[in-house]
């Protein structure tokens, strides 16, 4: 057994699964839209949405990119201290 985190939302869990686990998403998350568009920010995550920010580009086009939701967009710039 391995523990892998689910990208979605961070929960770990066990799995015997030997391929996929890089971006495994468990059985909570899987097919649920709305979880996947609020999912848990990666390092780069944040540092991206405050750069393209930065830029001029909107909080819409962003969570269009990043495939989140806009209210997910505004979470990783508050993170970023940019709002
Ligand atoms: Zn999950």
């Amino acid at each position: 057994m391995k523990e892998v985190t689910c990208y979605i939302c961070g929960n770990k869990r066990e799995t015997n699964r030997k391929t996929g686990l890089e971006c495994y998403i468990c059985p909570d998350c899987k097919g649920n839209k709305e979880k996947q568009m609020n999912r848990i920010f990666t390092k780069d995550t944040v540092f991206l949405v405050c750069k393209w920010y930065g830029e001029g580009m909107s909080v819409k086009r962003i969570a269009d990119v990043l495939k989140r939701s806009e209210e997910n967009v505004h979470l990783a710039l508050k993170k970023g201290g940019v709002i």
